[in-house]
């Protein structure tokens, strides 16, 4: 059974965090009753029980929500707004005190609760939802903006689950309500050592211990790491532990004796080649708007060689728009790798091809959209592009000495909690 194909599961996935953040929500619009003292309405029109009272002009209230699209700016979603110019410029100086706003990414959600008086719509609040945890709450006071923000207490779980494969890895997780992005993080920890197609059979079992964040009233509000993954196939099973240090910064997979999983791509492609733009929103250095970075650049002296990330077979090579010369790798389990702006291919590099991890491909160039010779990287899962510097990926290290002791303890350690969790 493809585990890819399972459509129906994402959008449940979906589905159940759409629940979860309109718990989280609910919970908010508490906090907006009390700075306002009005009524927050569930619907988009609602009359507010408080239209009598005479210190309020306000007869009615009506919400509006707006999410980032790719290539805006928050400043174009408050242009969408009944806010004035003056209005906007305010908001914008007192948002940049709480927030990066060329940080907030796609997605990004903003509300706006307005008024309407004398047939007039008037804004007098507007929340930005940066991300899960936290909240910014602009509110009009004597017809000036003030700000502030809060932060939602959270309380860790450790959960510990073992189940029995039915039709898929997602399916079967999903069904014992195991969060997407877990899943996916799981998933991808085997993906270079099992073929989950091929190798997956019913009845195969899988073990995950991993940390969750709730908030107070137990509403799952996101996740922590993966400290246990096991795959048990027919005659074989695949078992990894997360080596972290003090700081719980990951240090990577291992299994119980200390060896990561098949190394499976490159974080760097190239060779002394020095990282000179990151993934994310940035200004496009040609295009001057604000774009997010889909890829890494890999700054390099043209003609420095380009390594496969890892094992496939070429998907394309050729003139690629913007792109310019360029190259596109198919590896196991829905991954890709791709490489922008080549001056040239290595020679017998041709559609279809297979290459091996660490082989030449091609040469850095400037062709296409670019200011200067570097290599523009992307890492692809299922179709979308990943950041390749902090995807969660085997290593191929094996421990030694000191590194392993240490993993060693903390495996044990583990072993404890998870049984103590089960
Ligand atoms: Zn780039």
């Amino acid at each position: 059974m493809n585990i890819y194909n399972k459509f129906s599961l994402i959008i449940l996935g979906g589905l159940l965090i759409t629940i979860a953040t309109s718990y989280y929500l609910a919970i908010n619009y508490g906090d907006i009753k009390k700075y306002q003292n009005i009524n927050t309405p569930k619907t988009q029109l609602l009359d507010t029980s408080e239209k009598d009272s005479p210190e309020l002009k306000i007869e009615y209230t009506y919400k509006k929500k707006y999410e980032m699209q790719e290539g805006e700016t928050f400043s174009q979603i408050l242009r969408k707004t009944k806010l004035n110019d003056n209005e906007i410029q305010e908001i914008i100086k007192l948002t940049k005190e709480k927030v990066d706003l060329n940080k907030l990414s796609i997605g990004t959600k903003i509300e706006t609760i307005s008024s309407i008086e004398n047939d007039a719509l008037f804004i007098q609040n507007i929340i930005i939802y940066p991300n899960k945890e936290s909240e910014i709450f602009l509110f009009r006071n004597n017809n000036k903006f003030e700000i502030k923000s809060n932060q939602l207490k959270l309380y860790p779980e450790l959960v510990s689950q073992e189940v029995e494969i039915q039709n898929s890895i997602f399916e079967s997780l999903t069904n014992v309500d195991t969060p997407e992005n877990i899943i996916m993080e799981f998933v991808q920890l085997f993906s270079f050592d099992i073929d989950f197609q091929r190798e997956i059979r019913q009845g195969n079992k899988i073990k995950i211990f991993y940390k969750k964040f709730n908030d107070e009233k137990q509403n799952f509000i996101k996740t922590g790491s993966i400290y246990f993954a096991e795959i048990q196939l027919h005659n074989h099973s695949y078992e990894l532990y997360r080596f972290e240090n003090k700081n719980e910064k990951l240090l990577g997979y291992f299994d119980s004796k200390g060896k990561s999983a098949t190394k499976a791509l490159m974080k760097t492609p190239i060779n002394g080649a020095r990282l000179s733009s990151g993934y994310g929103m940035r200004k496009h250095p040609i295009l001057g708007y604000n774009k997010k970075h889909q890829g890494v650049d890999f700054a390099a002296p043209k003609g420095t060689s380009i390594m496969a990330a890892g094992t496939g077979h070429i998907e394309f090579v050729g003139d690629n728009g913007g792109a310019g010369k360029y190259i596109r790798i198919k590896h196991m389990n829905g991954y890709k790798t791709a490489y922008a702006h080549l001056s040239k291919y290595a020679s017998g590099i041709n559609k279809n091809i297979k290459v091996k991890q660490g082989q030449t491909i091609g040469y850095v160039g400037s062709t296409g959209l670019s200011t200067g010779a570097h290599l523009h990287y992307e890492v692809w899962f299922n179709g979308k592009r990943i950041n390749p510097m902090t995807m969660k990926l085997p290593s191929g290290k094996k421990l030694e000495n000191n590194d392993l002791e240490a993993f060693l303890k903390l495996k044990e350690e583990i072993d404890i909690e998870m049984n103590e969790a089960s």
